[in-house]
Formats: C-alpha cells, structure tokens, sequence
C-alpha cells in the first residue's frame, strides 16, 4: 500500500525570500517567483523547503515546475517524512472532522478531504452515500498522490463500494477506482432531504456541498412564502425553501439538466408538484421580464457562478454582482428576503457586501443584514489561507 507515489529522492528548493515565518504559520502555496531556482522535476515530486538565509530546512511538501504554485507544503516539521504513515495520519484527523455527520445520520452527502484545508494539499473527495468522487487539483497532486490506493482506503476505512475520480476540468473524462462507474446520479441525504449528485457528469462532482448551511437557513425563513431560486443548478435552495413551508418555489437556471433534476428532487421528497416551477432561462433576462411584470417574491435566492476567475476580472465582477443584486431587488417584496451568494475567492466579504449595497441601492431599496454565512465545517480551511474561504452569503432584509 502507498498512498502517496513512491518516487524518487525529494528534490531541494530554497527561497528567496524570507517567507519562514508565513509558512510556519500554515499558508501552504509558495509561489515560482519565490524560489531560488526552479529545477526540473517531474509534477509530484517530493520536495524539502529550505530558508533564504542560512539554508535551514522549514518545510516538506511536492513540487510542479509547471505551476504558479510551484510547492505546496504538506509538512511544516522537516524532520517529519512524507511517507504512508504521515498520510493515514491526515486522512484520519480529516475523517474524524466528518463524524459529526454520522452521529446525525440525517446527511450523507459532504466533503471528505477538502485539500488544503486537511492538511493534504490538492486533495478533494466528495461522498455521496456509498459513492464518493475524488479530485486532484492539477498535475502536481496527480503525480503525489495515489488515487487508487486512496479509493482502496476509503473503501476500507468508510466503507464506500464505488469511487470515482472527476478530472479538475469538466468534461475531461474521468477514471474509475473502485466498483461500477456511477453513470446514473447517487441518491443521498442532505439535512434528511433527498438528493441526488450525477458524479459523472455534474458540476463539481455533482452537487454544491458547500451550500449545506445557507440552505438550512434559507429553509427557516420559508414558511408560507413565495420563493425565486436564481441560479438554482439542481435546486438546492428550494427543495430546502418547500421543506421550510414554501407556498410556491420558482427554480431558475439556463441549464435544462439542472432544472429537470431539480424538478425531480421537488418530487423525491413528496412536495406537491403544483407548487414548483422549474423554470430554464437566462437569469438576467428572467428576472428583468419579471420586473416590467411587477412580480415580487417573498423571498429570493441569487447563487450565481463566479464571476471573477481571477484578479483582472475583479472589477467587471464587481458591477456583475452589483447587477444581479439590483435585478434580485427589484423582484423581492416590500420586507422580503434576498439571500445573495458569491464563490469567487478573489471578492472577499466586504468586497461583497459593497456590491450587496451598490445593488440594493441601485433598487432604490434599503438592505438590513439578517447573517451572513460561508462555507460548512466540511469544507475545512487554513487560517492562514484567506483565499480557500471562497463562499460569501448574505441574507437581507429589503424596506
Ligand atoms: N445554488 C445552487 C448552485 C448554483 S451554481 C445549489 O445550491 O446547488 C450556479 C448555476 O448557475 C449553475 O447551475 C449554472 O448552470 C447556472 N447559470 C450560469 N449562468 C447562468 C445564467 N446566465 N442564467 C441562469 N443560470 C445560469
């Protein structure tokens, strides 16, 4: 067994800059611009960190001279080695995070490792009930990691009877490491709703897990409310939006597979179907026919995709989010709610907000934060990585 790839010797990096004491705190990327030299090495490869000054060994971790990232750190004691032991160890200390589910027994649909955030960078494995996908990050973590030996552990140690692994770019193809290709979407429970993940072929592996604690909230603000999900993929947001008591549930999203999923989950879990609508659009042009319509929702859900894949794109995000908000606001009636969601890890919170009130005004409405809410403890993060708290929910109020 080896859950990491046994290669060659580790190579030696040093940097050239003095960033010992960033990464001793735990930010686990050191960039190609801060290393010394950038020998060549195959993506993967084992590597010892050493300092700028007196050449002292820091840290441990895998090399890609192909990547920005050019080292992630998976061990800030040296004298530790990255072998099998030191990666049970982490994939245990990340399982154990997870018991909260099982104690439950309400949710069987979350994140097993999330990377970074577990102490095994580049890492990613999602569970649906007996099915789970794994994702490497890149090039780097597919030369480190074993996948195959990974999916055997958790078969063993969670009792999983198929794993699948997704490529980090969709439609790439995928491989199988354990049991039958899950071709048709895992059923799962969420919160003790039923889902289900197309791990094959969904976005991420299927469903957006990270959402699991804003639609809990949004589940209690929906009693005998009139809901527009925006965005909706499989709707996540309004299944939990019928269970809270949603009188009627609108489900807008331009992809025809994520509203036909959606309109069978509505179903799955015994909600009259007279009180969904599943509704395949453009959000933008939806909700500005809505708009010259006059028609308002109790309560409206905006979870648009990011629209910042890096830092250049920023400011046109800005006036994206800025105009999704306003069109959200226009439809949210008078002392309604408006829940708007951001996943771009370039925007951080009060970069977020500022489009929240931008938007708002824009409306010419008022806003009164009501929570604001972020990722779930399965999608664990390093203190010192601000840029892995990607996911902003604010929840407001509109006079
Ligand atoms: N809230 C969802 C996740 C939303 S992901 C959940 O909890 O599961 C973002 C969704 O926006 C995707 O399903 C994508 O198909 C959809 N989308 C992207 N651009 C869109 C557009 N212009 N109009 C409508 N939907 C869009």
């Amino acid at each position: 067994m080896s859950l990491i790839q046994l290669s060659s010797s580790p190579v030696v990096l040093r940097l050239n800059r003095d960033l010992v004491r960033t990464i001793k705190r735990g930010h686990p990327w050191v960039y190609a611009d801060a290393l010394r030299e950038l020998p060549k090495a195959k993506p993967g490869t084992p590597a010892v960190l050493l300092d700028n000054k007196r050449g002292q060994a820091v840290a441990r971790g895998y090399y890609d001279p192909g990547c920005p990232v050019a080292l992630r750190i998976c061990e800030t004691e040296p004298d530790v080695a990255l072998d099998d032991r030191w990666a049970e160890r982490r994939l245990k200390t990340a399982r154990s995070l997870r018991n909260v589910f099982a104690a439950t027994g309400t949710t069987n649909g979350y994140r097993l490792f999330n990377g970074e955030g577990d102490g095994l960078p580049g890492l990613v494995a999602d569970v649906y009930a007996d099915t789970a996908a794994v994702k490497l990050d890149g090039d780097g973590p597919v030369g480190f990691w074993d996948a195959a030996e990974i999916a055997e552990w958790m078969t063993r140690e969670i009792g999983l009877s198929r794993i699948y692994e997704r490529r980090k770019e969709r439609g790439a193809g995928g491989r199988n490491l354990v049991g039958a290709v899950p071709e048709q979407p895992v059923e799962f429970l969420e919160n003790g709703l039923t889902f289900t993940a197309d791990v094959v072929r969904g976005q991420k592996t299927g469903f957006f897990l990270d959402q699991r604690d804003n639609r809990q909230q949004i589940r209690g603000w929906s009693r005998a409310s009139r809901v527009l999900n925006v965005f909706s993929y499989t709707g996540g947001f309004s299944i939990a939006a019928g269970a809270g008591g949603a009188s009627h549930v609108t489900s807008v999203d331009v992809a025809p597979a994520a509203i036909d999923a959606a309109n069978d989950h509505w179903l799955r879990n015994g909600f009259d179907a007279s009180q969904h609508e599943g509704v395949v659009a453009d959000a933008f042009e939806f909700l500005a026919d809505a708009a010259r319509d006059r028609q308002k929702w109790d309560l409206v859900v905006l979870d648009p995709p990011s629209f910042a894949p890096n830092r250049e794109s920023v400011p046109k995000a800005m006036t994206a989010y800025q105009n999704v908000i306003e069109a959200g606001a226009r439809v949210t009636a008078n002392r309604g709610l408006l829940a708007a969601a951001s996943c771009s890890s370039h925007l951080d919170l009060p970069m977020f907000l500022e489009c929240c009130e931008e938007g708002v005004s824009k409306a010419r409405r008022r806003g009164t934060v009501v929570t604001i809410g972020g990722q779930p403890c399965d999608h664990p993060t390093p203190l010192a990585l601000p840029e892995f708290r990607y996911l902003k929910f604010v929840l407001l109020r509109l006079d």
